[in-house]
């Protein structure tokens, strides 16, 4: 955003000791950060911060301010909106400069079936973005996380969802009987497990692992989608994803809109010589 609008970029901080994280943001693009110690305000998302922000956000006048679409970021950007009389653009997925510098908050509406684009009518803008949705300007760190699905008691050690270059991609078509046999065979690529939400829904693998809307963004170099039908609410978690390729018996699964390599058939028939065929690519990629 700062080459587009030519502004200053600020972090804000609110934590104690939050000078630790200061060399990271400017590292990321921060020309300044703001730290609120809140050691003595009480919680991030609580009255006392909500006021020394919206202090910050009066001396400062921002074009535009970005929370993260988390519990306390969702908290404060409210606080936020009452106290100052702002407008704001909730759960945005992606934001575009239009060619007057008005920021495009991008929404998805109707039931994910769409992306409105929203136009504030105050200013700052204020939104809050679903997290990992935008490429960070220089590598992120991403926490490990911890899985707790029936059939995926292991954690994947040091291959966060979030950084891996490979990711197999497991939905409802895979069956609950395979899912444990398909986490083996990813892990055996040196690949990631991502999964939908229905999957979860269904118990046979963790929430951590759910891509799309109300899951994360993922951006490997390669995608491989078993089983899974494709729906905008899953997709749109593979927007910086590179290769996709797809398997589905399904000819007419939307998947194979999103996917730059289809196989239309079974995956029972399909993964296996997909996988020996692709293994040395694969594994040049979980190697680096
Ligand atoms: C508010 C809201 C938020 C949501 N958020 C998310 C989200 O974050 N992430 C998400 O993923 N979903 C989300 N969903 C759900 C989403 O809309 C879909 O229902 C879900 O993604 C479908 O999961 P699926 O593709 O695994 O299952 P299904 O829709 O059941 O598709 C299974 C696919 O497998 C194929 N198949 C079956 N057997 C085989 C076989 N042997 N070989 C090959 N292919 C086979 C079928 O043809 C089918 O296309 C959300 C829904 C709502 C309403």
């Amino acid at each position: 955003m700062t080459t587009i609008t030519r502004s200053e970029v600020v972090a804000v901080v609110i934590a104690q000791g939050g000078e630790t994280h200061a060399p990271s943001l400017a590292a990321a693009g921060a020309d300044r950060v703001l730290i609120i110690d809140n050691s003595s305000l009480g919680p991030v998302c609580g009255r006392a911060v909500g006021n020394v922000l919206a202090g910050a956000v009066e001396r400062e006048t921002p074009y535009a301010i970005l929370f993260a679409s988390t519990a306390d970021g969702r908290d404060l950007a409210s606080r936020l909106a009452a106290r100052l009389s702002l407008g704001l653009t909730g759960d945005a997925i992606d934001l575009e400069i239009d060619d007057e510098g008005q920021l495009v908050q991008l929404k998805p509406a109707l039931g994910g079936n769409v992306v409105a684009p929203i136009l504030s009518k105050t200013l700052p803008n204020l939104v809050t973005l679903r997290p990992g949705l935008l490429t960070p300007a220089s590598p992120s760190r991403a926490p490990m996380f911890a899985s707790s699905g029936r059939n995926f008691r292991k954690t994947q050690k040091g291959r966060d969802l979030a950084r891996a270059r490979v990711v197999v991609g497991l939905g409802m078509g895979v069956g609950e009987d395979e899912v444990a046999g398909l986490v083996e065979v990813a892990r055996s690529l040196g690949a990631s497990v991502a999964t939908t939400r229905d999957v979860v829904h269904a118990g046979w693998l963790p929430q951590q692992l759910q891509v799309g809307i109300s899951g994360r963004s993922i951006a490997p170099t390669v995608y491989i989608a078993v089983g899974i039908r494709g729906a905008f609410n899953h997709t749109v978690g593979l927007q910086r994803a590179g290769i996709i390729v797809a398997i589905n018996q399904n000819r007419r699964a939307t998947i194979f809109r999103s996917a730059d390599f289809g196989v239309i058939g079974t995956w029972q028939e399909f993964l296996p010589p997909l996988i020996n065929e692709l293994r040395p690519v694969l594994a040049s990629l979980t190697s680096g």
